[in-house]
């Protein structure tokens, strides 16, 4: 695996420095110096309440959430910290798509600001209208 594989797109001045607190043992002591507070949802419907209130205050017109969880899997063999998908299909006439987002559920004992940041990233997939069934990695 590529280290830092969510890194990737960061300078490399960046990456070094994580890079180095990684080697040295210190990446979990200078997170929890920096970001004291979890946010504390414990479960997946208070997700679900969570990522609905961002998407009323950021997206209010986009289609409806069908489904928000936290998936202990994605990251462990997706390689994915949230994927978003939409899966389409006729119902009569008409063309119903089910939106479902996935957080990681390494998240659970993370910042408010990271949720938040994987929270707006996924939303921000409700606007792409890129119509298939499987999930995009993030
Ligand atoms: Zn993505």
């Amino acid at each position: 695996m590529t280290p830092l594989p969510y890194l990737q797109a960061y300078p490399e001045a960046t990456r070094a420095q994580v890079q180095a607190l990684l080697d040295q043992g210190r990446v979990a002591q200078w997170l929890t110096d920096k970001y004291p507070q979890g946010h504390g949802l414990r479960t997946d419907r208070a997700l679900y309440d969570y990522v609905q209130d961002a998407k009323n205050s950021f997206l209010r017109g986009a289609e409806p959430l069908s489904k928000v969880v936290f998936d202990s899997k994605l990251h462990v063999v997706q390689n994915a910290l949230g994927t978003h998908t939409t899966i389409s299909r006729v119902q009569g006439s008409r063309l119903k798509s089910k939106h479902e987002i996935r957080i990681a559920s390494l998240f659970k004992d993370a910042p408010p600001e990271f949720l938040r940041m994987i929270v707006v990233h996924e939303l921000a997939h409700l606007r792409e209208r890129a119509v298939s069934v499987r999930p995009s990695p993030s």
